[in-house]
């Protein structure tokens, strides 16, 4: 087995709104805001080869919106999901999963592309298997108002259409041990419904993709949750579960939103867990 960071480019979110309660005086020194009150954010991605299966989670924003749509996420630096992909060796076709941790655009967006001529939406992963669960897709395909703008059907719908959605049985259990992809995943319902976050073995080391369920260092401690989240309350109590269990483990944990940290380690201090170290990939991983 082998595993990629794949970064497929950056964005810019309000720093209030991704830190809910918590004043800017306090955030902005883990994540400094620009002149709008922006902070940046990065969609990094993993790619995970075996003898068989090469699964992408998550696929970042993609490039199918209109320029208004992305004139208001402030894109900037010089990665793309293809060109990442490509400095391992690899295309899109050779994709045969691609696993959503949720359908929010920022981690879905990528799935879907315009054709040639621009006159259909068609899967940018014409070989690949994408992965849901039932749950999360009927929370998204039927969203609430809150969610509404980050659930957009043209990423969504197309994947059904395609016959190429199948879904992770999600149970009564918080954690599925294993699956035919080969991790564990932890289900969270504080920032959607049954958002699915991997639990990677390799090279000795649990990697945890934590996607929303962490957003950046800067969200470690518990109150710093996003003002995205459709129930805040629960997700303090899913954070500080998993980031003790993050502590007592050993976990690394790979941020798919950090622009600076690709992993970080967290461990038991008096005021509750926090950050113990940062790395980046390659520093731990050959
Ligand atoms: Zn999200």
């Amino acid at each position: 087995m082998k595993i990629y960071p794949i970064e497929t480019g950056n964005f810019k979110l309000d720093g209030g709104a991704m830190f809910g309660v918590v004043p800017k005086t306090i955030w902005q020194r883990t994540n400094p805001a620009d002149n709008n009150n922006l902070i940046d954010m990065s969609m990094r991605c993993l790619l995970i080869e075996t003898s068989r299966r090469l699964i992408l989670i998550d696929t970042g924003l993609g490039n199918k919106q209109s320029d208004k749509f992305f004139s208001y996420y402030y894109l900037f630096g010089d990665f793309s999901l293809d060109s990442s992909l490509a400095k391992f060796g690899f295309s899109r076709d050779d994709i045969t999963d691609v696993f959503l941790t949720h359908l929010h655009f920022d981690h879905c967006g990528g799935c879907i592309e315009y054709n040639k001529d621009h006159t259909f939406l068609q899967p940018a992963f014409k070989n690949a298997t994408f992965w849901s669960n039932e749950a999360h897709w009927l929370w998204a395909t039927e969203p609430n108002p809150r969610e509404k703008a980050s659930f957009l059907p043209e990423n969504i719908l197309p994947i059904q259409e395609s016959g190429q959605l199948k879904f992770i049985p999600t149970g009564l259990n918080d954690y599925l041990d294993t699956t035919e992809l080969g991790f564990g995943i932890l289900f969270a319902d504080g920032h959607t419904d049954k958002q699915m976050i991997p639990h990677i073995r390799y090279q000795g080391k649990t990697i945890v993709f934590v996607a929303d369920l962490l957003p950046t260092v800067g969200h470690i401690p518990l109150p710093y949750v996003m003002g995205y989240d459709t129930r805040p309350l629960l997700t303090m109590n899913e954070k500080e579960k998993f980031l003790r269990n993050a502590a007592d483990k050993q976990y690394y944990l790979f941020l798919e939103h950090d622009p600076i940290h690709e992993l970080c380690t967290v461990k038991h201090t008096e005021k509750g867990v926090r950050l113990d170290q940062t790395y980046t990939f390659n520093e731990l991983f050959n």
